[in-house]
């Protein structure tokens, strides 16, 4: 690695699935098959290789340590379109030696041969959206897998030679009990191969299915949620899942380097559909709209917001991402620059947080304590007040 390169993460987004699933707010279309033999597939694709292009132009010094494919379902999309995208970010930049590259896949969106073309293109990370082991909550969600595409794609993946596997689950389903979800949990860990698990609880979000659904009620109640949520943590530390972000937790050594990089606030571009970025502490964000998308000619063109950062933002992101990981944050880095009314203000939230138990000054770090970590939007909400 030439010593001038800087690191950056790349975010690649593929917008498509088979249908949308009834909590679903990303940005997402089902489409029955986007890949390049299709219109929309070849439009897509296309758009996506010349966005790659004119960034590979401005950001000429930078070197690849992680890239996700994130959707949307990637693994919808055929798989030689993947490695033609893989095949082009080798050609624009460099790769450190370790890059990790991540695909989400849906179960029952894999086989034999797609995994194979995924390996030989470089992915060397898989993240299925298992979401529950329950076939009737599978159905709830919308989902198009049954728990049996799960375990075959996880078979399928351990024989084409994957050893870096994450599986998302989705507790405070609708009539999801703790005891349903504990089960989720010990049926996740009894795969030796999955060495990293996201443990999310079900948010509903207003214009999904879900919300007129279930707006006036029918869900696990606060007290069941926060149960959950416990026992999530008490079944993946019992079976040597080491929790290092507030929903991520991973065997040692197997944490997710992309996402650490959205927490620890390192360079991340991000291509394709709406997919947000920043670099030299300036966050941009593509648009949405994907005819405007398709038709890309300059990267001014697509942009739809534009954010540079100055010290405030800087240090409230620092608390705001780097609170949520385990290790927390270094103090001295957090106020060095704050002066007068800034480091007051921060002195005062983290004394205040760590009397009332909250925060935990450790080595030069302060985090999260147990219960800062229940509570940890009200933690960092007190470090937002000054900026309201
Ligand atoms: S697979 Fe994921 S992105 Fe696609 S509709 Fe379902 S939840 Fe949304």
């Amino acid at each position: 690695m030439q010593p001038e390169m800087k690191r950056m993460s790349v975010y690649i987004h593929i917008p498509y699935c088979v249908r949308k699933c009834a909590y679903c707010d990303f940005l997402s279309f089902p489409d029955a098959s986007p890949d390049s033999l299709t219109q929309t597939g070849k439009e897509y694709k296309k758009a996506l290789l010349k966005e790659l292009e004119l960034t590979a132009r401005k950001y000429p010094d930078r070197i690849v340590d992680t890239v996700f494919f994130g959707g949307g379902t990637p693994s919808h999309m055929s798989a030689f379109d993947i490695a033609d995208i893989m095949d082009a970010l080798r050609a624009l930049f460099p790769f450190s030696d370790d890059t990790e590259v991540s695909l989400e896949a849906n179960p029952g969106t894999v086989d034999e041969e797609k995994l194979r073309v995924y390996k030989d293109a470089g992915i060397n990370r898989l993240s299925f959206g298992l979401q529950s082991s329950h076939d009737k909550e599978l159905k709830i969600l919308g989902r198009i897998h049954v728990f049996d595409d799960f375990v075959r794609s996880l078979e399928l993946a351990e024989m084409a030679g994957f050893k870096n596997i994450n599986a998302d689950l989705m507790s405070a389903l609708p009539g999801q009990t703790v005891k349903d979800w504990e089960d989720v949990l010990r049926t996740a860990v009894s795969f030796k191969i999955l060495k990293h698990i996201s443990a999310y609880s079900l948010i509903i979000e207003e214009g999904t299915a879900f919300y007129e659904r279930y707006k006036d009620g029918g869900l696990p109640s606060e007290e069941a949620d926060r149960e959950m949520y416990h026992v999530t943590r008490e079944v993946l530390e019992s079976y040597g899942y080491e929790r290092y972000e507030i929903s991520n937790y991973a065997k040692p050594g197997y944490e997710c380097r992309h996402n650490l990089v959205y927490w620890n606030r390192g360079d991340y571009i991000g291509l394709g559909l709406g997919a947000s970025s920043c670099m030299d502490e300036v966050r941009f964000t593509n648009t949405s709209d994907i005819r405007k998308y398709m038709e890309l000619t300059d990267l001014a063109g697509i942009r739809e917001s534009v954010e540079e950062l100055d010290d405030d933002g800087i240090r409230f992101e620092k608390v705001m991402l780097g609170l949520r990981l385990t290790e927390g944050i270094d103090e001295s880095e957090l106020l060095s620059g704050a002066e007068g009314l800034t480091e007051k203000f921060y002195r005062e939230q983290i004394e205040k947080n760590i009397s009332l138990g909250l925060l935990v000054r450790e080595n030069g770090r302060i985090k999260l304590t147990d219960e800062g970590l229940d509570l940890a939007d009200h933690v960092i909400m007190d470090f937002c007040n000054r900026f309201t």
